[in-house]
């Protein structure tokens, strides 16, 4: 088997918090603790979306915590022409089209588990006269993809009925996550996606692309979404508190908690080396709550 290679892709669209920690933490941990390489990969790829100064932000944090990564930190915004080239052989398959729906044409369509509206097809058979290109889509046929996750077990979708057609290009000229991910993941050599749960639902659609380019799928594990005591995903939205550079080994430690491995009361208080001693020597897997979601408390 090839070594193992994971990697850990913030969006900059804010300072670390305690979601986007336990995803930082929990890769690491995977790869680390199997002798594997940890890449970085920041994710900014949507400008309307980040905030400046959160990308050196964010590696500052990680190197605050002692988390280093394997290599260069590979930049999405600097990737547009790989995707292009991945959309354009898409394209030559006769696989993609462009879509002239706008938000409001589509708002009436069913949700997917992740909340964004299923595409009712439309523009499959072309452009309706009058409407102008937007967004360019990949058609879904009807596929049904399966895989097993690491943590959540077997996980079955159907594109056409929960996802539909899925945007590659955004109407804004950005390319789009789904995309984008699959490319780097590919380029990057990553052997095992270690992530939040929240994106879950979007693996079957990234599997899809990954076959259709004839790039290897990795084995993924989802570790639990971290959500409020009202059950919403933690984010800046909802003020997730950003990661205190100064101490974060009490941040550290209950990220360990949140992810079933029972660290001792005073690893709280240890210093950041004996943090990662004890949890490289204990890191287990298999006692990640096998949950989709769970309160960070
Ligand atoms: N950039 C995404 C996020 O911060 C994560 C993407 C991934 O791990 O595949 O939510």
């Amino acid at each position: 088997m090839d070594p193992y290679r994971g990697r850990f892709a913030p969006s900059p669209t804010g300072p670390l918090h305690f979601g986007s920690l336990v995803a930082a933490v929990g890769s690491y941990l995977e790869a680390k603790s199997r002798g594997g390489a940890w890449l970085l990969r920041m994710e900014d790829l949507d400008p309307p979306r980040e905030q400046p100064g959160a990308a050196e932000r964010i590696l500052r944090t990680l190197e605050a915590c002692g988390m280093g990564w394997d290599g260069d930190v590979m930049y999405q915004s600097q990737r547009s022409e790989a995707y292009r080239t991945a959309l354009a052989r898409l394209e030559a398959q006769g696989l993609v089209y462009v879509c002239g729906c706008s938000r409001r044409e589509i708002a009436d369509s069913g949700l997917s588990p992740d909340g964004a509206h299923i595409y009712p097809g439309t523009c499959r058979t072309g452009l309706a006269p009058g409407k102008t290109p937007r967004a360019t889509r990949i058609r879904v046929g009807d596929t049904v993809i399966e895989f097993e996750d690491a943590v959540q077990g077997k996980i079955r979708q159907d594109l056409a009925a929960e996802a539909g057609d899925f945007v590659l290009l955004r109407a804004d000229g950005l390319y789009a996550y789904q995309l984008a991910v699959v490319i780097d993941d590919a380029e990057q050599g990553i052997t095992d996606v270690v992530r939040g749960a929240d994106l879950l639902d979007s693996t079957p659609r990234q599997i899809y692309l990954q076959r259709l380019l004839g790039l290897r799928t990795p084995r993924y594990l989802h570790l639990p979404a971290t959500v409020n005591a009202a059950g919403e995903k933690l984010s800046k939205q909802t003020r997730a508190a950003p990661v205190d550079e100064r101490d974060p080994v009490p941040a550290l430690a209950q990220v360990m908690e949140f992810l079933g491995q029972a660290p001792p009361a005073q690893l709280r208080r240890a210093p950041l080396a004996e943090f990662w001693r004890w949890a490289l020597a204990h890191w287990d897997a298999q006692r990640i709550p096998r949950r989709r979601s769970l309160p960070a408390t």
